[in-house]
């Protein structure tokens, strides 16, 4: 019998030692840090994504087939045709700088983002030197051992070594939605992928149980890697809020073509001058559309996204920024987004006797030291933390620290306990039975170390330890329970030990067990969390604790961090009553309690019904469905499993609920900004449609130019649109109630103002051309005048964009330097061309003098003044709460 297997075998067809022998490594010491790097210069980084980066042509071409390029485009071939060669090549010109502007904007959000995700960095657990430690999962090789808990991705493929209770995700690889368990024992060689049970694949998740394994392909080299080279990994595609401006800069041009349709039609049969109409055809296909809008609106996306990180939010998707904005209600949990999660043993109760103090208070009875041993015991005993975790910070569970300290206090260290009880076996904790277990080696049999939710131990006890026979009954079963009642009144998590001997080591480990008492966590509420309810308050979101722990530890909770909930407002478990009856009834509720995951699901989708935008945390593997039905997913970037960040929307690198409040807060900022810039522009360019329409219709000469136009908008539309966009906020973004999702980035208020603030600046054009005319100006004098009138006019009008509760002088409009910055640079750009001979013939204007000047300036700040005393008036007779009301 030959034991070589063939040099080709693969990897799961081998046995463990074959495998170890081919990879070189020891399963309990792993790969020295020098052999680990030697081997990462070999076989290069374990990554998969990096080199599918947004090509620059693939930009360019996306620029190119806008609808605006088309329409400028067809202006330019106009111009051309009727030997107007100098605006088409202009008109070329301007196409090109739009187009450049657009594509370094786009690559740069790109790159942002893209850095952005470097931040979400996955790490792994692996055995180098001897240690177990953490490293970036880029860093893994072939050869390392690497430890996997459940809720963990896979970062590169393996092959199993130990495993306990395993169960994986490998949807992402062969498409089957179940999850299939695993086993260390080689498989044939001839194996489908989906059958291959003694490997482990990259980008598959655990969903329940540990592992052990020893990387065996990294990067291109794993299975995924090798399908990804085909198919490039999930782009980002573009937002909803993305979609709906392209939607309206589509709109306008189709509108803009009909109207030059028309104008030039009723033009041509009034008997105008064809070549007159083709230039204001051409003026008025340049003046309608917003050359900026996409550009500024993909910028401040990008940028908002960055502000939320530099805040702990990380946005994974563009979209999420926009329903940020929107959100009516939050789902949190409890552990660690509430409180600090630095867990604290405070108080045991052990089977045998009474309450005691950690740390303080007389010293036991010898009967109570004894049930007190045994409870400590099995706490240190049945624990997920590492060994060293106990004293160090940040590593593993802090509730599982927390009783290694204790134990460590008692006397009691895991290291010494483990020689005595050697680990056999592992139930990793599970949301479903809210309980978790260790078997151990004890002589000749075995000691099952039980720990889990008070309720779910004592179901699962038949005995109770006062003398270690006596049969626990309802009677036992409900007199600890109202002690659970009096310990969790006081705020502490309570968990409670069992344990049972048995003579298998792998029977099932949550039945007929010895209760051995309670031990009560302390885990104090977070201090910044009452001030971030208070503004979930004032900004109209409710705020919902949804937590797997006791109710009555919930209600504690809840009313140290100032959520108002009384007696009847805890539901624990759901049930489904609560739900079936509806808005009524869901109303009132301020904790679920006891909740299990599918629980979550039902909550967030009745949360839905009732017509609210949910933002929901989570953190467990169970807790995916629910981030996914979430409209804004939250998942824990400290505390959460691979599986839970991959489903939500949003990662929260401090795990901290004022956290969420921030990028709420941000997401409105965001869209109130979008909403600002884009009406800033519209208006703007109404009023330059409105001066060449109007103009023809009344047989007037054209007041405005369209390489006039064109200057102006690549001017207007690109700095002062950006500093808008770069605004802070009003300082009450948080005091107003939430934005209706349905409601359009410009709705009815949005455009009836903008629509008064275009005529007005309208009117002030005409005004301009009126008044040469009366200081006798020649034509291109009046020109100059009417162009620079309109110009200033606009750059008055970002003065217009402040909310109307916001002081005359003192706004998020005079506020933001930017505007300052902007306003200044395009006076300088608008007060130049005149004086250079050049530009001033190709923009067709002539250096005013001092009387023009004054016309300009003077009748340049009539539209914005007489907006401002327009709304002064309007205040005093209404105010309503909204971004830009009509008369705000
Ligand atoms: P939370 O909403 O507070 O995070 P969980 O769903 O994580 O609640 O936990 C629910 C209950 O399960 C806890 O109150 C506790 O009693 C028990 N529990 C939590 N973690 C463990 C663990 N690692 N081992 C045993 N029991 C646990
Ligand atoms: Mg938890």
């Amino acid at each position: 019998m030959s034991t070589e297997p063939a040099p080709d075998t693969p990897y799961h067809a081998l046995s463990r030692e074959a495998v170890l022998a081919r990879l070189g490594g020891s399963v309990a010491g792993g790969l020295s840090e020098a052999e680990a790097a030697t081997r990462l210069a070999r076989f290069g980084r374990n990554s998969i994504a990096a080199k599918q980066r947004l090509g620059a042509l693939t930009v360019v071409l996306r620029q190119l087939r806008s609808p605006v390029v088309f329409l400028l485009g067809g202006a330019a071939v106009l111009a051309l045709v009727f030997g107007e060669i100098g605006d088409a090549a202009a008109i070329a010109a301007i196409l090109l700088l739009n187009a450049l502007i657009g594509v370094f904007t786009e690559i740069k959000a790109a790159r942002s983002i893209e850095s952005l995700r470097a931040l979400d960095t996955r790490s792994a657990r692996v055995r180098r030197d001897g240690h177990e430690r953490q490293v970036s999962a880029e860093l893994l090789v072939p050869g390392d051992i690497v430890v996997l808990d459940a809720g963990d991705a896979v970062p590169a493929d393996m092959r199993l070594l130990e495993c306990s209770n395993l169960q994986v995700d490998e949807s992402t690889l062969t498409g089957e939605s179940v999850a299939v368990a695993k086993s260390a024992a080689p498989v044939p060689e001839a194996a489908r992928l989906g059958d291959r049970h003694a490997m482990l694949f990259r980008g598959t998740a655990l969903t329940r149980g540990l592992a052990l394994g020893i990387v065996t392909g990294t990067g291109l080299a794993t299975e995924i890697g090798k399908v990804s080279r085909l198919v490039a990994e999930a782009g980002a595609g573009s937002s909803p809020l993305e979609r709906k401006l392209a939607r309206l800069s589509a709109q306008l041009v189709w509108a803009v073509t009909a109207l030059a349709v028309v104008l030039s039609g009723v033009g041509l049969l009034t008997g105008k001058d064809p070549l007159l109409m083709v230039e204001a055809a051409i003026a008025l296909a340049v003046a309608a559309i917003p050359e900026g809008l996409p550009i500024v609106a993909t910028l401040t996306l990008a940028r908002g996204m960055w502000r939320m990180a530099r805040q702990n939010a990380l946005v994974e998707h563009l979209s999420a920024v926009e329903t940020l904005g929107a959100t009516t209600l939050i789902l949190t949990d409890k552990t660690g987004t509430l409180t600090e999660n630095r867990m604290a043993v405070r108080s045991y109760w052990p089977a045998s006797g009474r309450q005691h103090d950690a740390g303080a208070g007389e010293p036991p009875s010898a009967a109570d030291a004894a049930g007190l041993a045994a409870l400590v015991e099995v706490a240190v005993l049945c624990n997920g933390a590492a060994l060293d975790d106990a004293r160090a910070e940040g590593a593993g569970d802090p509730m599982e620290r927390a009783l290694l300290r204790a134990g460590l206090e008692a006397g009691r260290s895991r290291e010494a306990l483990l020689q005595r009880f050697p680990l056999v076996r592992q139930v990793a904790f599970d949301t479903a039975t809210r309980m978790m277990a260790t078997v151990h080696a004890a002589g000749d049999a075995f000691r099952y170390a039980i720990k889990g939710a008070p309720e779910a131990v004592l179901q699962a006890c038949s005995f109770d330890a006062r003398d270690g026979a006596t049969p626990l009954g309802a009677a036992g079963r409900a007199e600890w329970l109202r002690r659970v009642e009096a310990m969790a009144e006081a705020g502490l998590r309570v968990l409670a030990c069992a344990e049972r001997t048995d003579p298998r080591p792998d029977a099932a480990p949550y039945a007929g067990l010895t209760f051995l008492g309670l031990i009560g966590l302390e885990d104090p509420a977070r201090s910044d969390v009452p001030q971030a309810i208070e503004a979930c308050h004032r900004a109209g979101i409710r705020v919902v604790m949804v937590t797997g722990d006791h109710a009555t530890t919930a209600l504690s909770i809840s009313r140290t961090i100032g959520l108002q909930v009384g007696e009847e407002g805890v539901a624990e478990g759901v049930d489904a009553a609560h739900l079936a009856a509806g808005i009524g009834a869901l109303d009132r509720i301020g904790v679920f309690a006891r909740v299990s995951p599918q629980e979550k699901l039902a909550i967030v989708r009745a949360f839905q019904s009732a017509g609210e935008i949910v933002a929901m945390t989570g953190d467990g593997v169970n807790d995916a469905p629910a981030l996914r039905q979430a409209d804004i997913g939250v998942a824990m970037g400290r505390r959460g499993t691979d599986v839970a960040r991959e489903a939500a929307a949003m990662i929260l690198l401090d795990d901290a609920f004022p956290t969420i409040v921030a990028a709420i807060r941000e997401g409105r900022v965001i869209f109130g900004n979008i909403r600002r810039f884009a009406a800033y522009l519209l208006a703007c360019n109404l009023s330059e449609v409105l001066v060449v329409g109007l103009a023809v219709l009344s047989s007037l000469p054209l007041p405005i130019l369209p390489l006039q136009i064109l200057y102006l908008n690549l001017i207007t539309d690109v700095f002062p649109a950006f500093a808008l966009a770069l605004g802070e906020g009003e300082g009450n973004v948080l005091a107003r109630p939430p934005r209706d999702p349905r409601e359009p980035i410009l709705g009815r208020p949005q455009w009836l103002r903008l629509l008064a603030q275009g005529l007005l600046m309208t009117a002030g054009v005409f005004l301009a051309m009126w008044a040469s005319g009366g200081m006798g100006l020649s034509p291109d004098e009046t020109v100059t005048v009417t162009f620079l009138t309109l110009a200033v006019t606009q750059l008055w009008q970002v003065f217009n964009m402040r909310a109307g509760a916001s002081g005359i002088l003192s706004n998020e409009i005079t506020r933001n330097p930017w505007i300052w910055a902007a306003l200044a640079l395009c006076l300088a750009l608008l007060a130049l061309p005149p004086y250079i001979p050049p530009l001033a013939g190709v923009l067709g204007v002539v250096p005013p003098d001092a009387g023009m000047w004054a016309l300009v300036l003077g009748l340049g700040a009539l539209p914005m003044l007489a907006w401002q005393v327009a709304i002064s008036i309007s205040r005093k007779t209404r105010f309503r709460h909204d971004d830009l009301p009509l008369w705000k």
